[in-house]
């Protein structure tokens, strides 16, 4: 399974199709790593807060030295966390990374979202009432250590995700090191096509998160909330091909040029959505789906516990 690559603006090529991690457990992780490698996956999606990444490294450190797979074919992601949005935490938030991972060098490294939060211990700094801790550190601060990251042969290319249209602008006016993707939400039923043009004028890559609209999710998910994977039409697009109604959103994603990471650690799964580039969506199909759309997200991005310096 030959996955094709988008050339991003730092001059490096990443897969277009590769493995989210976020909820996959501890213990789980790293067969599921296993898996995907064997199916042909090459990109893994991983964070600092994921908080699995040890099991990644070392799952990765396995499969290198037994020769299974080389460092220059693996592209790895990941994201500073909003406790680091300080200078000097950044900073140290690499390094953690780096040794989490056991890497010399990440692939790309985003910032995860605009908003940094109190830095200390927890993921999320909750105070009185369950209220997050913002902090007013300012992104573009993070940003330097990314870009010294960049420079100092730490990582390879630099991005954001969670950025919305106002915030990537007013980085890009600052940076010396212009972002190469952004990673958002996206899927059927929020396709993101005003900001999908917007990054493509400034090439911008984007990823997709949450392709399938996260299924098994309790984090976000309300009852109530639309399910990607029954949409009929997806489903009659599907009959059509002999795929699955999961496959045929993947499909869709590639159609798009947009880089798409869905998450599995489930053995059959994991296969069923790598096994999409042996068919393609007709421009009627794509339009078909393009259609579905109803700007329902699953993740809301503002800060929500009021306002923020940095929204
Ligand atoms: P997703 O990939 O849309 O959905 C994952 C869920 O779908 C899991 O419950 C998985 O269960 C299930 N699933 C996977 N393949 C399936 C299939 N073929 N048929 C039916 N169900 C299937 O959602 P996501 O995990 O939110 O997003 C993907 C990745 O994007 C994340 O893992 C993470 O790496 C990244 N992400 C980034 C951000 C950000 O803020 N930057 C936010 C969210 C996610 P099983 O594991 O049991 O198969």
């Amino acid at each position: 399974m030959t996955v094709p690559n988008v050339r991003l603006s730092s001059g490096h090529d990443m897969p277009i199709f590769g493995l989210g991690t976020w909820q996959s457990k501890p213990g789980e992780v790293g067969a599921a790593i296993k898996i995907a490698i064997e199916a042909g996956y090459r990109h893994f999606d991983c964070a600092f807060a994921y908080q699995n990444q040890k099991e990644i490294g070392e799952v990765l450190a396995e499969l290198f030295s037994s020769g299974k797979v080389k460092r220059e074919e693996i592209f790895i992601t990941s994201k500073i966390w909003n406790t680091f949005h300080s200078l000097g935490q950044a900073r140290k938030n690499v390094d953690m990374i780096l040794e989490e991972l056991k890497l010399e060098y990440i692939d790309l490294l985003l910032i995860h979202w605009p908003q940094g939060y109190e830095e200390g211990g927890e993921i999320f700094p909750l105070g009185e009432n369950n209220k997050m801790r913002y902090s007013n550190e300012d992104y573009l601060d993070t940003w330097k250590a990314l870009e010294e990251a960049h420079n100092n042969g730490k990582v390879r290319s630099i991005g954001i995700s969670n950025f919305n249209h106002k915030q990537i602008e007013r980085l890009w006016n600052a940076a010396s090191v212009k972002p190469s993707v952004l990673q958002i939400e996206m899927h059927p039923f929020f396709n993101q096509e005003k900001l999908r043009k917007f990054c493509a004028q400034k090439n911008i890559a984007v990823t997709a998160y949450s392709p399938l609209g996260n299924p098994g999710s309790a984090f976000f998910r309300k009852s109530g909330d639309p399910d990607v994977l029954s949409n009929e039409v997806i489903a009659e697009i599907a009959k059509k091909h002999g795929k699955t109604n999961a496959q045929v959103v993947l499909r869709w994603f590639i159609e798009h040029g947009v880089i798409v990471i869905p998450k599995s650690t489930s053995e059959a799964r994991i296969k069923q959505n790598i096994n999409i580039f042996d068919f393609k969506l007709n421009d009627d199909e794509i339009k078909k789906i393009d259609a579905q759309n109803k700007n329902w997200r699953l993740v809301d991005p503002t800060p929500r516990d009021g306002d923020h310096p940095h929204f």
